[in-house]
């Protein structure tokens, strides 16, 4: 549910003489490679009213200018993360075929690596970090800022309302077969049938606010 592991399209679209566009042409391609979230404070687009998102330059071009138009080297990332992030490149090694962290400080490339072995999710929301190069993420990039702190508390929600909602549909399909035996006593049937539809009614509020954009 939080930070999967990103795999990337290959190829990338080219010009028809081999070399790439200028970068913002790979906006559509990179987010979806990144399924729609900031791959730095795992926020989906949806979650962040479909708008505000950029595209961000994994190895800042002020010290990779080879990569500027790279699209493997192009990540999704909402504003306040790409902002936070800007050029910094704490490893100092330019060469881009360096790792991207030492361990200690720098960031996790998720097309590379596993993020959510870097961190977890705890039920409130707050993002815990598993070692340093995590620490150093979250501490740069603000990561547990409230905004992402009550998003992820959101989805943890969401998540367990949909598990219930499916655990109520699946109960309520028990019942009717049930009901369709002729041995079935039918006070005992109502009387669940009834308490049912109350936990559904309530569920489906429940999801329906869950769903609505924040303005409405
Ligand atoms: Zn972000």
């Amino acid at each position: 549910m939080f930070y999967p592991m990103l795999t990337r399209r290959d190829p990338y679209t080219k010009k028809g003489n081999g070399s790439y566009y200028g970068y913002s042409y790979y906006y559509n391609e990179v987010k979806t490679d990144c399924q729609d979230r900031c791959v730095y404070c795992d926020a989906l687009l949806s979650e962040h009213g479909h708008e505000g998102f950029h595209i961000d330059h994994f190895r800042p071009f002020a010290h990779f200018s080879e990569l500027k138009n790279d699209p493997n080297n192009l990540v999704f990332s909402c504003s306040k993360c790409n902002i936070f992030k800007s050029k910094n490149w704490p490893t100092k090694t330019y060469f881009h075929a360096h790792a991207s962290h030492d361990g200690v400080a720098g960031f996790i490339d998720p097309f590379q690596e596993q993020l959510s072995n870097y961190f977890e999710v705890d039920s409130s929301g707050e993002l815990i970090t598993k070692g340093l190069v995590a620490k150093y993420m979250l501490e740069l990039l603000h990561l547990n800022r409230e905004s992402r702190i009550q998003l992820r508390r959101k989805r943890n929600i969401l998540s367990k309302a949909l598990q219930l909602n499916a655990v109520v549909d699946q109960d309520l399909e028990h019942l009717v077969r049930y009901m369709q035996n002729k041995d079935f006593d039918k006070e005992t049937a109502c009387a669940m049938a009834v308490s049912l539809r109350e936990v559904k009614n309530l569920l489906t509020e429940a999801l329906n606010i869950l769903h609505k954009p924040e303005s409405q």
